[in-house]
Formats: C-alpha cells, structure tokens, sequence
C-alpha cells in the first residue's frame, strides 16, 4: 500500500501531480462526467494531457451526459476511453426481463457497471476518483488515497483528489474555468447516474439521495462492489 497522508488543504492539482508522477502510464481517470470529474480532467490534462479517461457507456445514459462528454472531448483532446456492458440492453431484457433496474438494480449495476470498470481496471495500477466527503453521509470517512482491489482481487491505488472540496469549490472551479457541466443540474439533479435511477433532489437533501430512490441503494455500486469483491475472495 502507498504510504502517504495528504492533508485536508493540499491543492488537488498537487494530488495529481503526485498521482502522474508515481504511475503514469498506468493511471486513469473514471469518468462518468459529473462536475467533479471535469475539474479533475482539466487540471490532470494539464500536467499530462496524454492520461486515460475511462467512462462506463452503460446504455442508460442521459443525453445531457454526452452532450457534456462530448463538449469536453471538444474542448480537450482527450485520450476517452468507452467501456460498454457484454450485453446490450435487448440483450439484457430477454435474459433476466424487463427493468431489470427497478426489480433488482444491483444485478442491473453488476452486468452494466461493475463488469466494464472490472475490465478497464486490469490496465492500470492506480485510478482517480471525483469522490468527496460532503457529498453523502456514506463518504464521510473518504481517504485521499486508498487501498482498492481489481476485480481479480490484485490490489489498487485510489485516489480521490478531491476528498475535501466542497461543492461551491468545485462549481467556483468550473465557471472559473468556463467548463461544461450538464445542463441537468440547473433543474436539481446533484449526482447524475444513468436515466432510470436518477431524480432531481430537494433543497436540504444528501446529493446523493437522488439515485436509485426507494430501492434502500445510494451509494455508487463501483466503489463498493470491488471492494465487497475481495472480502469473498
Ligand atoms: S444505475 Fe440503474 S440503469 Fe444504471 S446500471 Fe445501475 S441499476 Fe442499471
């Protein structure tokens, strides 16, 4: 495991120097193009514009989402990497049945999620996250760098630059910048997942409580399914 503490007021693009530094090529952001991740492919891009981006193309995507993963691609030459589920939805419904998302979204984030970011993560040694510790009562104890398992159970170093960052620091960052940002946050959707498991949230609530709503789930399956993974083992 990586022996370093940052503390809570190292600049994030520090992180990521360091990050680039000790793994270049073998690094990646994931990027599912939350506003999060765009701070962290602008300021990475500016250290090593060559950095893989990965993004999970599950199929149930918003078309705002790639409206924004397009304007970035736009903005930036960025070295994107897609990764799509084996199956396709059709191929999905008439294997397990319709909505599979409502009946069990854990099976449905398992096939369209945790299998894909399974596979892009055999290619590198470290990854870097958009988590923060405000955005949910469930990342309250969010480490700056983690301990991470691949799927095969072989460790991984995750880091999450902006564990700190509040939300007004990390929207500050992106009018400061003129950024794109999907547009679905100007109607009150805080964490924006795939279609069928997001809703705008109320003023008050966890951002994250606008995913998976009445099915006992907030928290993304990608980072707790490899770690859950490994505890199997
Ligand atoms: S977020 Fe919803 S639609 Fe997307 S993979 Fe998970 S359960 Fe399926």
């Amino acid at each position: 495991m990586v022996d370093i503490k940052f503390s809570n007021d190292t600049p994030p693009s520090e992180i990521l120097s360091w990050s680039i530094e000790k793994y270049y090529p073998r690094i990646a952001i994931a990027s599912s193009f939350s506003v999060e991740d765009t701070v962290l492919i602008d300021m990475a891009t500016q250290i090593q514009p060559n950095i893989k981006i990965f993004y999970i193309n599950t199929g149930f995507q918003f078309k705002e989402t790639d409206n924004v993963k397009e304007a970035l691609k736009k903005k930036r030459n960025l070295n994107l990497i897609e990764y799509s589920p084996l199956l396709s939805i059709e191929e999905q419904t008439l294997k397990y049945g319709p909505k599979l998302y409502d009946r069990n979204p854990d099976v449905c984030c398992k096939l369209r999620k945790v299998e894909p970011i399974r596979r892009a993560l055999q290619e590198v040694d470290a990854w870097i996250t958009g988590l923060r510790r405000d955005q949910a009562t469930t990342r309250q104890k969010l480490e700056v760098v983690e301990l991470d398992y691949k799927g095969d159970g072989k460790p991984l170093t995750k880091i999450n630059p902006l564990t700190y960052w509040t939300k007004k620091e990390v929207w500050n960052y992106i009018q400061n910048n003129k950024l794109p940002y999907n547009t679905l946050y100007d109607q009150g959707y805080m964490s924006i997942g795939c279609k069928p498991c997001t809703r705008p949230v109320q003023q008050g609530e966890d951002e994250r409580t606008g995913r998976w709503t009445g099915k006992g789930k907030t928290e993304c399956c990608i980072h707790t399914f490899l770690k859950t993974e490994k505890s199997e083992n």
